[in-house]
């Protein structure tokens, strides 16, 4: 069976959820795409102004008035477990709705983000079982405890790329140490977010999570905005990054910032060939060729480049882009009309700009109606190209060769981003110089996008601010309190005795 020709029943209008009671929003309607047809599949009605200040006190409401956050450990981890099971439980229909609107491949979202999601409420039970405070005992007299709280209300907010796997990071975490939350789905990806809380309306109690539905410039960030919000975690382009922080700059809101990225693969003659090669196109055509950390700048060395641009070429031709319904599609479709021809315009200015295509670079003749493009290379005339700048964020490689390590350092780190770098090599001098120069928050050696979920996961520079992950999360979605006891009654010599 097949979306093209019979499409899943989608909701005929997606709404908000507020204090687990579907919410009709004011504000106008968004139509939503299917990207493999191009056919429009359903409606968004946007929350504004009023629905907005109606999550925001609901969740602030449950937090202030209820037992929600002095929840014991156990409950806690009881409840995210439930979570992960009916994730689990409903796997079919969250991954066609997830397709639905992303165009992602259905394989993978079963195989991946069905997981992922699943297994972040699992992560977080486990990591709030071993969580725990500080204790200094050594100014005489006197113990210290460090407490850590739930911050409160937490605004999350999400990009279209892969909104499952993403988002239930940000909702387990924040359950997980006890807040509530209002989740902003991209309004391009509403569906399998908006069916998620309505599932877990049947486990956790009204007010603890709430979602709004809406474009960025309204809904996300009247949602920045509110007096009621004491977290904002972000994930999305750098551009919108900024924009979100200077907004919650005005209330002193603390963000975390998952932002764009431009990541380095750099490849050495003394990798592996085969392996590197696999882990070159796993790196820029994986998800569409949509996420944050795809290595869409391939360095490769100069001894073995021309071979390997060769080989890369070849096996990208290979790739059956499609249907994302059938098994043996490898990239399905680019999520929106308007991001194909972003994603298209690059190859357009990239022979004006000294950059020769090497493959692709054209929309899929196939699928007239389908937002599918051919997977792309280019060989960048330099560093400076905007192919090798600017975060295209599509299945688009831009190739460039190097002769040393110190070379291929300078053109990695020459860069405005800074998420991820990819080092291939089975050398071992070469990998420790390499990945130790990396100006980026994560470098994977001889292999593609491996995240474990205790350690940081985030970018330096214009990648983003704070981390993702196991500590990193508890220190995010919680405030710290000292707490000072003097070990026996003390004397005090106050004023005015
Ligand atoms: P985007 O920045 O356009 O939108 C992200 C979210 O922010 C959406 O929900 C959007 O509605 C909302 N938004 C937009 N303007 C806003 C505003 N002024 N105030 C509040 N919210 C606002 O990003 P996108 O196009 O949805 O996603 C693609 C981007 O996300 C890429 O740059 C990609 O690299 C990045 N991303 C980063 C990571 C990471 O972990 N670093 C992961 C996935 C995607």
């Amino acid at each position: 069976m097949s979306f093209f020709d019979n499409p899943i029943d989608p909701p005929k209008l997606t709404n908000g959820w507020i204090n687990n009671e579907t919410n009709h929003g004011s504000g106008i309607e968004i139509p939503i795409f299917y990207p493999a047809t191009g056919q429009q599949v359903s409606v968004l009605v946007e929350d504004t102004g009023d629905d907005v200040d109606k999550a925001v006190m609901s969740a602030r409401q449950t937090f202030d008035k209820s037992n929600w956050s002095k929840l014991s450990t156990e409950k806690r981890i009881e409840i995210l477990e439930d979570c992960r099971q009916i994730i689990l439980d409903n796997a079919d229909e969250l991954a066609r709705l997830e397709c639905l609107a992303t165009g992602l491949i259905l394989r993978e979202i079963k195989g991946f983000h069905i997981q992922r999601a699943a297994y972040n409420f699992r992560f977080f039970a486990q990591y709030i079982s071993q969580a725990h405070g500080e204790r200094f005992d050594n100014t005489e007299g006197y113990l210290t405890l460090v407490n850590r709280e739930p911050a409160g209300v937490v605004g999350l907010i999400a990009p279209w790329n892969a909104p499952l796997a993403l988002a239930t990071m940000k909702i387990a975490a924040a359950i997980a140490f006890g807040n509530c939350a209002v989740l902003k789905p991209s309004e391009q990806t509403p569906f399998s977010l908006s069916k998620l809380v309505s599932l877990l309306k049947d486990i956790l109690p009204p007010g603890v999570l709430n979602l709004i539905n809406g474009r960025g410039s309204v809904t996300g960030s009247q949602l920045v905005a509110h007096p009621g919000i004491d977290r904002i975690s972000f994930t999305g382009g750098t551009v919108t990054g900024r924009q979100v922080m200077m907004e919650a700059g005005k209330q002193l809101t603390p963000c975390t910032m998952e932002l764009g990225g431009k990541s380095a693969n750099i490849i050495f003659a003394s990798a592996d060939y085969e392996r590197a090669l696999d882990g070159a196109l796993i790196g820029i055509y994986s998800n569409n060729g949509q996420q944050c950390l795809a290595g869409s700048r391939i360095l490769v060395e100069d001894r073995i480049f021309d071979k390997f641009v060769n080989s890369f070429i070849e096996r990208t031709k290979n790739i059956t882009v499609g249907d994302p319904l059938k098994n043996e599609t490898e990239i399905g479709p680019i999520a929106s009309k308007q991001h194909m021809e972003r994603i298209l315009s690059f190859a357009n200015t990239a022979e004006k700009d000294g950059d020769e295509i090497l493959v692709g670079g054209k929309k899929a003749s196939d699928h007239k109606n389908g937002y599918f493009i051919e997977p792309t290379a280019v060989l960048a005339k330099s560093n400076n190209s905007k192919t090798c700048q600017e975060e295209i964020f599509g299945p688009f490689a831009s190739f460039l060769s190097f002769k040393s390590e110190e070379e291929a350092i300078n053109l990695a780190n020459d860069t405005e981003f800074g998420l991820v770098s990819y080092v291939w090599s089975d050398h071992m001098p070469t990998i420790m110089k390499v990945s130790n120069a990396m100006r980026s928050g994560v470098v994977w050696i001889n292999t593609p996008m491996m995240r474990e979920l205790r350690a940081p996961f985030g970018g330096f520079g214009n990648s983003g601010v704070g981390r993702e992950g196991g500590y990193s999360c508890e220190q995010f979605y919680t405030e710290e309190k000292t707490v000072s006891i003097p070990k026996s009654p003390l004397t005090l010599k106050g004023f005015g005795r």
